[in-house]
């Protein structure tokens, strides 16, 4: 069962490796098991909503009760009780969802927009190459530099040898620039499943490199799930 306080107490630790206030965000723990095959953990961007598409342990969460927090958080959920996942994989598992919310910061909505189609045209094709997406890689890195930094060497090995969390640890490069790298994949397939045609499949890129240059980062204080920290709500079975 994963405790609160220790989700509190690992999240705060890991914004502050990435440079993240804690009380932009909330912790949804859903109370039911982790199903096969799912996410563990998701993060919601503040602009994003809960869609039937949408990663299934937010659909657990809810459309109404995460868009309570629309605009105003950064969004994580995780379900409440994680089998084969050692305790010590928390701290590197927050601080991959953590890359995500940082990277909003940095490049905000429509970049998240842009990242959510490729993600949807990989599931589709069947799930291949999901480790490689630019936002993947920056994820991963992170939290494979925060697990070195963080864990002893018997917790590294046992976060190792989960084949659930061991990406967590696999710490490859990202690519200098996630966003021109995220862009070149997306304009690279015809897969988008959107009817669009070429040629607005190529404005809507340049329309979103746009908005990345022109996005600024959230101003101090704009966001805001808890007064001092990160909120946790559980969520209860069916509700
Ligand atoms: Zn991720």
């Amino acid at each position: 069962m994963i405790d609160p306080d220790r989700v509190s107490a690992e999240l705060v630790r890991a914004c502050e490796d990435a440079g993240l206030e804690p009380a932009a965000f909330v912790v949804f723990v859903v109370d039911a098991p982790w199903p096969l095959g799912t996410t563990p953990m998701a993060y919601l961007q503040p602009a994003g909503h809960v869609w039937p598409d949408t990663v299934v342990v937010f659909r657990a969460v809810g459309a109404v009760r995460a868009g309570r927090h629309h605009l105003a958080a950064h969004r994580l959920a995780v379900w409440n009780d994680l089998p084969g996942v050692p305790a010590a994989a928390l701290g590197p598992m927050l601080r991959h969802e953590l890359e995500h919310a940082r990277r909003w910061e940095l490049s905000g909505s429509r970049f998240f927009e842009a990242d959510d189609f490729l993600r949807a045209a990989l599931r589709r094709a069947g799930g291949h190459g999901y480790a490689t997406l630019p936002t993947e890689l920056e994820a991963n890195a992170a939290s494979a530099a925060f697990a070195a930094r963080t864990l002893a060497a018997a917790e590294l090995d046992a976060v190792r040898s989960s084949p659930e969390c061991e990406a967590l640890l696999s710490g490859h490069e990202a690519p200098a620039d996630v966003v021109e790298a995220t862009l070149a994949q997306l304009a690279g397939r015809d897969d988008w499943g959107t009817g669009m045609t070429g040629a607005e499949r190529a404005a809507y890129v340049d329309g979103v490199r746009a908005a990345c240059a022109a996005w600024e980062a959230p101003e101090d204080g704009m966001l805001t799930a808890g007064r001092t920290g990160p909120a946790i709500e559980r969520v209860p079975l069916g509700g």
